[in-house]
């Protein structure tokens, strides 16, 4: 990849980061831009909320892409209610730095944008080699394509990660966050995120998406349980989609609903029918975010970098931040000449911190809830 070419990027991963790199490398002129998306163009859309703060949502800003198109209700508030005996005991009122999406409207809102032939769906990359000096992505249908710089964007159980980085292993926190789409609100008008705290080892999180809310129950669960209520260990099944949500899961988290929420929350958790599980999970803090492949480089970024708990609401933001820090080197590689690898060790630089304080702060959160057992090492 040299400052007079026409680098080949290749991003592997099709949810965010890798939309996001993809459209902040095209506006800055790199022409030679392909998003390889595991999953078919047919695979439903699934994800619930997500907070972005200011400086992702200014990246965003930079891409032309208005507010109203993936923010359905601006509220900033954040409404934290203790809750004993099923009934609000204590309210705090908080202003958050930033606006929330949903994962469905972001992922549009990206989509939409990539040319034609720039999206690649069905289209699992399996390897990386060095081939006459460059990369090249081997996918699972047989097909390898060469690349100067890969982008690995592919999410918490990253294929990059595991080429790149091997010694980094995912581990079960012991909670899960159960998640719903329903097509009720528990008031009518809420605009507001509300967060209900009903003893240590729950918590409930719930706000209005476009049709209704989304909500997130939090509740501790062994690795075991997990299996049984999901069919495959956490950190194998690091998504439960509706086809995995049986009976039995359904079963125990209306109970603790009953037991835990007040009525109005708990008669919305009854009443979804389209639910999720996401296993919280932790991973060893990275200490890179490039490596050489012959005259190549890969990066790994957004959660394929480093998955953090989804209480630190960071996952989405540092995935946008440092697609917005590696497409500025880029840039300055490219229209200024800068050394690439200084360029790239800069950015590394720059947000590997935060990368690595998101990862230590899900414990910390994790423990003064009550939830989970492991910690960050
Ligand atoms: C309950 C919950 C609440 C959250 N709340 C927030 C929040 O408030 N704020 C926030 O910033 N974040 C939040 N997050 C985290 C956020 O959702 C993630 O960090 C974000 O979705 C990560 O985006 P990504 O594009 O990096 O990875 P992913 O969304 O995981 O996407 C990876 C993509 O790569 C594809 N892929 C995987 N392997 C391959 C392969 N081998 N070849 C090709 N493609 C592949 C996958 O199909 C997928 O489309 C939350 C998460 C959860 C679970």
């Amino acid at each position: 990849m040299t400052s007079t070419s026409r680098p080949r990027i290749a991003v592997v991963g099709g949810s965010i980061t890798g939309p996001v790199t993809a459209l902040l490398l095209l506006h800055a002129g790199f022409d030679d831009v392909t998003v390889y998306e595991a999953a078919p163009a047919s695979a439903p859309l699934g994800g619930g909320l997500i907070g972005l703060e200011h400086p992702a949502l200014d990246v965003l800003d930079r891409l032309d892409i208005p507010q109203h198109e993936f923010v359905a209700h601006d509220s900033e508030a954040i409404v934290q209610m203790t809750i004993r005996d099923r009934h609000p005991a204590e309210t705090i009122r908080r202003t958050y730095p930033g606006r929330n999406t949903t994962w469905t409207l972001l992922h549009q809102a990206l989509t939409r944008r990539l040319p034609a032939g720039v999206l690649h769906t069905g289209m699992k990359v399996t390897a990386l080699a060095e081939q006459t000096g460059q990369p090249e992505l081997w996918f699972r249908d047989g097909h390898t394509e060469a690349a100067d710089l890969v982008v690995f964007a592919d999410g918490r159980s990253s294929t990059g990660r595991r080429l790149l980085d091997p010694d980094r292993n995912l581990r079960y926190a012991g909670y899960v966050a159960h998640r719903g789409i329903a097509d009720t609100t528990p008031e009518p008008g809420l605009r507001d995120f509300l967060r209900l705290q009903p003893c240590p080892g729950a918590q409930f999180n719930l706000a209005p998406v476009p049709g209704g809310c989304d909500w997130t129950f939090y509740l501790n669960c062994t690795s075991s349980e997990y299996a049984q209520r999901f069919g495959a260990d956490p950190t194998r099944r690091v998504f439960a989609l509706p086809r995995h949500v049986g009976p039995a899961a359904r079963t125990h988290v209306d109970t603790h609903a009953d037991l835990l929420l007040p009525a109005d929350h708990a008669a919305v958790v009854h009443a979804t029918t389209t639910r999720m599980a996401v296993p919280v999970l932790d991973i060893t803090p990275p200490q890179r975010m490039v490596w050489p492949v012959g005259a190549g480089q890969a990066v790994l970024l957004g959660d394929a970098l480093a998955p953090v708990r989804p209480h630190t609401a960071r996952g989405a933001n540092n995935g946008i931040e440092q697609a917005a820090g590696l497409a500025a080197a880029l840039t300055q590689h490219r229209k200024y000449a800068a050394d690439l690898t200084a360029a790239l060790h800069g950015w590394q630089r720059r947000h590997l911190p935060a990368a690595v304080a998101a990862v230590h702060r899900g414990p910390a959160i994790g423990h003064q809830l009550g939830l989970g057992t492991q910690t960050a090492q």
